[in-house]
């Protein structure tokens, strides 16, 4: 039998490879919902091709969607994101795939945890504010989440998702000695540190490995995604942060590892193509084919593995910071660097006064016990404030 899915964030990176595997599957899934920021030409193709239920966009985007839409499909009737009442029924679907970027996508996830879907979250801005209260949230809705991200799908399938149906996330890995967080160090690795200055926007958004969305791919210039991954498995593995190793491995082909107090060290390897690990969360606990292209090791030129530089990955030190501290610091740092990461993008400041955005705003702003989802969105909502001012002052 066919399951209901919503796609939230469907028009992006993750979105649409999430389309393209469910378009290899068509009898296991009916699209329910679709989203995106605006009615864009991906967004009509994919409602052409897709028929969801619904259509939900920012209020901007509406009227030029339905008119957009009229005599593409009749079946997808358009919602505004704002019609919160309306949305209950989508946050409800079987199963839910929680691709917005940044912050932006805090709702869906906690709505749709709420609801009880099952929840494959790849938005991992929303894991990394909540902290606590999304394990909270989880367990007393008793929800199934999976972790879509590479590095948390491979800890996840290096773990307790081995042991088929029996994986509760935010649980502790019985026998964990570490976990090793891998990351490719994105396009600057070699870059002359005196060089940064000079960067441009283009150049950091092309990965080396991974083709993504503009905002990750700084991040992952940055390493900002690594240490965002950090507090991600912090609170999806329930592992204190020293336990947690970032190792950059420039292939891409491990995706992490998982080692144990007897020595064993297990890994998730894998063509670096998000298709596997979408896949892996879609069919849990079945396996079924991604569109990926297989590995071949005897074709690969070697496996590198070395230790972080933190003075070229200032921004991952900070994070290895917060997340220690544990509070609303993760909320701060997310949100001023997702304002940090769309002045470098729109070519307002260079591309190392990210890091320096966001450990102005960390210090500035200090680290607080989290209370509730309102007492983190305040705390995002400042930070965007004091991060705007730190931006102001560098601007080029
Ligand atoms: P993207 O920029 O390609 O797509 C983002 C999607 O979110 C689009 O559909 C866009 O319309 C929608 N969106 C953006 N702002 C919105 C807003 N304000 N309101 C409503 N919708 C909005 O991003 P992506 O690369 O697909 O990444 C999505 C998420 O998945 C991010 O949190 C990212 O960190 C995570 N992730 C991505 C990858 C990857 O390979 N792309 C890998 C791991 C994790
Ligand atoms: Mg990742």
């Amino acid at each position: 039998m066919s399951r209901s899915i919503a796609i939230w964030g469907a028009t992006g990176s993750i979105g649409q490879q999430t389309l393209d595997v469910i378009r290899r599957h068509p009898h296991e899934f009916e699209v329910f919902a679709l989203t995106a920021r605006s009615a864009s030409d991906q967004l009509i193709r994919s409602c052409e091709e897709f028929r969801p239920r619904f259509a939900v966009v920012r209020d901007h985007a509406v009227s030029e969607l339905v008119s957009k839409l009229k005599g593409v499909n009749s079946k997808t009737a358009v919602l505004s994101y704002r019609d919160q009442s309306a949305l209950t029924e989508i946050y409800a679907a079987q199963v839910t795939v929680t691709a917005v970027t940044g912050a932006a996508g805090l709702d869906s996830v906690v709505e749709s945890i709420r609801a009880g879907s099952r929840v494959l979250i790849a938005n991992k801005e929303p894991v990394v504010m909540l902290g606590r209260l999304l394990q909270d949230l989880i367990h007393k809705h008793g929800t199934a989440v999976l972790p879509v991200d590479s590095e948390l799908n491979a800890i996840f399938q290096c773990s307790g998702g081995l042991s088929g149906g029996q994986f509760q996330p935010f649980q502790k890995i019985a026998g964990l000695r570490r976990i090793l967080l891998t990351g490719s160090g994105g396009p600057f690795l070699k870059t002359e540190l005196d060089a940064l200055i000079h960067v441009t926007p283009q150049q950091a958004v092309a990965h080396p490995i991974w083709s993504m969305g503009a905002k990750i791919s700084v991040d992952s210039a940055t390493m900002m995604n690594k240490g965002l991954e950090i507090i991600e498995v912090r609170w999806f593995f329930d592992t204190p942060p020293e336990k947690i190793k970032v190792v950059v491995h420039p292939q891409g082909i491990v995706h992490s590892m998982v080692e144990y107090e007897d020595g064993s060290v297990l890994a998730q390897l894998g063509s670096p193509d998000m298709r596997i690990p979408i896949s892996n969360t879609l069919f849990w606990p079945d396996r079924r084919s991604s569109g990926a292209e297989f590995l071949n090791l005897t074709q690969l030129s070697g496996l590198n593995f070395q230790k972080p530089d933190f003075i070229r990955y200032p921004c991952l030190k900070l994070a290895h910071a917060v997340a220690r501290a544990g509070g609303t610091s993760a909320a701060v740092m997310n949100a001023s660097n997702e304002e940090a990461v769309a002045a470098f993008l729109s070519s307002k400041i260079h591309f190392p006064c990210i890091a320096r955005v966001v450990r102005e705003s960390v210090e500035r702003l200090g680290d607080h016990r989290v209370e509730s989802i309102e007492h983190i969105q305040a705390a995002d909502a400042q930070a965007r404030i004091v991060a705007r001012e730190s931006i102001q002052k560098m601007s080029i």
